[in-house]
């Protein structure tokens, strides 16, 4: 019988291969891939009218029963559809990697050695004569004993304090054997969950709970079948009333209410959920809630999992042993059937997209799958996506609000320094006079990109301020720690950008370093005395003098995270400071024990990236500080405003979440900017209807369908003949009638025009509707051929992308 298989390779198609008695769908099979193996899934009866002697068989068939289940199949083929991926790769990422490693087909699982009673002795008298002045056996047994007659030897020996000789003592005497049990590697079961709190609804949560809960007990709106089809959905297509966008303000309890509504899908129905957070690691807080409410029918899908763990939570799902994943963006596909619920939180933070092929963004993921699934969608976050805000105002989702903080607590008040203001007495001022960056963005393409303009533009060096003698920490917010100090209150300190210096330049003739792989400043790391590419982690020593002209002179500019955490420390001495950057966390478990420290009370100050500007809650930070809000809003990316709005609101969000109360100090250039005052007003909407007709013209999302096709090689010349050949290809298709409402901007170089030694074009597709745009790509990527002879010449399609750079 003839198979189509999909499988994890860059070509838009499956492969027709033959299987004795047929495989059903979803089943793991290893196939020969011209000279290799590989490992993929079937998806159904082979092409009708394929000729049986080309086919090639099967290898081997790896599972007994299909493991990807027909609903996250279907999803997968609407990734593979929308997103213009190759359904194999879909597979791929959706399903825990050691399932499509070709080096081991067959998973391991782990078991462990187990010492186990089998002579039970009940009379004292026994075990008297029997152990003798064996004390540790005695003791060894009666442990055993006590926790149920079994115990892993590892556990033995390494916790409970028992020797080798102990144990085969126990069992040289016939009382207990070695065995051989699999285990489930969960490495939260050895945390304690915090204890569960209780609270009264405040009246807001009761209404949020009541809509939710509602919806759920209806079965969630529109159910299988529903408007679904391949190019009209992504969420914002038609019928709903499943998904539901909960804008609550930080600190107006969001997390209680996903909880009050799993308690019903999970606790009263018996269904199942998945909970999507931004990043694991930065969230422990939350992921903590949901463990003291549901102990262990949640699998924590962390990412600091090995892949053998990881495999284990995905099992355990599987099986039904637990019903509630709680994970990043890849969670989506954790394997629940009966689903009742998805929550994503932080709806709007950009980690949900996933930046390399299949590029899904989870949230658009989760609706899709939530209205097949007959499920409740939510949507949480203060600061929600234009995207989801358009829909919720349009009435595609429901809207539910949080306008207030619980128990009554105000939101901060957001004081700004003004860092134009000369003469600020200040900590640690950046030396350097001089103009701005050579490196700077500057060509103000903004939402512009890919019109022609942006050619060169070095984003990543020079798009913030942090030149020109500007103080770190101006007088005002070094006298709010002060006083925070002095009063053993917590302080955090927010700058997104690491290292000490974002870039070295020559004061006399002006040249700035750059990474030779990628268009991007190397940034100067202090500590470890390198110059690092951010973007290819390339490496140097740094400079001693000008390659160009040969001065010495050269200044370090553009402070980051290693630089205030030096000034913070220079001002005060006694503070205990701790920092938080992708520097700091390198181990598994760092973020884990860096919060831990901060939530213990035992730092003062706690100074870091955007990392530090999540989920957290802890009361006893009265005060959050901006070193620089303006790093990154003129970057050449139609997002700008909106991101520094967002990290803004979520870090002073950070702020008097106790009784005490608490403030926010910014320090910006750009007082003015209409992003920054809606931070000082703590207004979304003003923000969300300002941002709304900056996207007017040139019209960017939620206005209309984007997609951004980007390609790239390492010969400048070559990527720039392919891109403009491909762009013209549309073009005609366009002409052609068959892209009806789709229009092309570009091509233009990338605004990083170069990364890892690739030269980078690209070219925008906008369009009114889904559909078209999606038959589109799709047209593009199977029929357009992209230049023979190039092999290293790349094409990638990013639908909505969720930047541009
Ligand atoms: P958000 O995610 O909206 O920023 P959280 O869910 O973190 O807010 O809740 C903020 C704090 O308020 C948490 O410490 C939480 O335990 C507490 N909280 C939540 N609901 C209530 C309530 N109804 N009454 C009192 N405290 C609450
Ligand atoms: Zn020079
Ligand atoms: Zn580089």
């Amino acid at each position: 019988m003839l198979v189509e298989v999909a499988l994890p390779v860059p070509v838009p198609r499956t492969f027709t291969y033959r299987v004795e008695g047929g495989a059903e769908a979803g089943t793991r099979v290893l196939v020969p891939f011209g000279p290799r193996r590989l490992i993929g899934w079937v998806v159904g009866p082979g092409a009708e009218g394929t000729a049986l002697d080309r086919v090639k068989p099967v290898t081997r068939i790896l599972d007994d029963a299909p493991s990807v289940p027909p609903d996250l199949l279907r999803l997968c083929r609407w990734i593979a559809d929308y997103y213009v991926a190759p359904l194999g790769q879909v597979l791929r990422t959706a399903l825990p990697a050691v399932l499509s490693d070709t080096a081991r087909p067959d998973p391991p699982v782990r078991t462990h050695r187990i010492l186990k009673i089998v002579r039970e002795l009940p009379s004292l008298r026994q075990r008297d004569e029997i152990f003798g002045r064996a004390q540790r056996q005695r003791a060894c047994y009666e442990f055993l004993e006590s926790i149920g007659g079994s115990a892993e030897v590892a556990h033995l020996l390494e916790r409970a304090g028992f020797s080798r000789p102990v144990l085969q003592g126990l069992v040289d005497k016939g009382l207990a054997v070695f065995t051989e049990a699999v285990v489930e590697r969960d490495p939260f079961s050895t945390v304690e969950p915090p204890p569960r709190q209780t609270f009264t609804l405040t009246p807001a949560q009761r209404a949020a709970v009541e809509a939710l809960v509602g919806a759920a007990r209806r079965g969630g709106g529109v159910g299988v079948g529903g408007s679904f089809g391949v190019g009209s959905g992504s969420g914002t297509g038609t019928g709903g009333g499943a998904t539901f966008l909960l804008r609550g303000v930080t600190g107006s309890g969001k997390t209680l209410v996903y909880i009050e509504l799993l308690e019903e899908v999970v606790g009263r129905q018996g269904r199942g959920a998945i909970v999507l957070v931004p990043e694991i690691s930065l969230t422990p807080q939350t992921v903590a809630r949901f463990r003291a409410h549901f102990g262990d029918a949640v699998a924590v899908l962390h990412s600091a999992l090995s892949d053998g763990e990881r495999y284990d939570a995905w099992r355990a799902l599987r099986r039904g042993d637990r019903r509630i994943a709680v994970g990043a963006r890849s969670a989506v596909f954790a394997p629940i059937a009966d689903l009742g619920a998805i929550i994503v939180d932080e709806e709007h933070e950009a980690t949900y997209k996933q930046s390399e092929a299949p590029r899904y963004h989870a949230r658009e993921v989760a609706i899709i799958r939530a209205r097949l699934a007959g499920a409740v969608c939510v949507l949480g976050s203060a600061t929600p996506s234009l995207e989801s805000w358009e829909n919720a105002r349009t009435g595609k989702y429901r809207l539910l609000e949080l306008p207030e903080r619980v128990a009554g607590r105000p939101l901060p008040p957001v004081r700004i320094v003004d860092l134009r203001g000369a003469g600020h007495r200040a900590a640690g001022a950046v030396g350097g006079a001089g103009a701005g960056a050579g490196a700077g963005s500057g060509t103000g393409t903004g939402t512009g990109t890919g019109t022609g303009t942006g050619a060169g533009a070095g984003a990543g060096a020079g798009t913030g301020s942090g030149g020109g003698g500007r103080p770190i920490l101006a007088e005002p917010l070094v006298e709010a720690i002060r006083d925070r100090l002095a009063k053993g209150e917590q302080t955090i300190l927010l700058l997104n950008r690491r290292g000490y210096a974002t870039f070295v330049q020559c004061r006399d003739c002006g040249a700035v370093w750059h990474c030779r792989q990628c268009n991007v400043s190397l940034t100067y790391h202090r500590a470890r005395r390198r110059l690092v590419c951010h973007y290819c982690f390339h490496e140097e020593p740094p400079p001693v003098t000008c390659d160009h002209c040969g001065s010495g002179d050269l200044s370090f500019r553009g402070a980051g995270t290693e630089q205030v955490e030096r000034t913070v420390i220079e001002t005060f001495p006694t503070a205990r400071v701790a920092r938080m950057d992708v520097d700091t966390t390198s181990g598994k478990w760092s973020h884990h024990e860096i919060l831990g420290r901060v939530e213990r009370g035992e730092v003062d100050i706690l100074l870091g990236t955007q990392m530090i500007a999540k989920g957290l809650d802890f009361p006893g930070v009265t005060l959050v500080g901006v070193i620089n809000a303006d790093v990154g809003i003129n970057l050449p990316d139609f997002r700008a405003s909106e991101r520094t709005f967002q990290l803004l609101t979520q870090v002073a969000g950070r702020a008097g979440r106790g009784p005490k109360g608490g403030e926010v100090v910014i320090q910006t250039a750009l007082p003015g900017h209409y992003a920054i005052r809606a931070v000082v007003a703590h207004d979304f909407e003003a923000f969300a209807e300002r941002e709304l007709e900056e996207r007017r013209g040139p019209r960017y999302p939620p206005h209309l369908r984007l997609a951004n096709v980007i390609v790239s090689g390492t010969v400048e010349e070559a990527v720039q003949e392919a891109v403009e050949a491909a762009a013209s290809w549309v073009r005609g298709l366009i002409a052609a009638g068959e892209a009806p409402g789709v229009e092309v901007t570009g091509p233009a170089p990338c605004p990083i025009d170069r990364i890892r030694g690739r030269w980078r074009w690209h070219f925008l597709l906008r369009a009114e509707q889904a559909g078209p745009l999606g038959r589109a790509l799709r047209q593009l990527l199977v029929r357009h051929p992209l230049r023979p002879g190039r092999a290293d010449l790349r094409l990638a399609i990013d639908r909505d992308p969720v930047a541009l750079l």
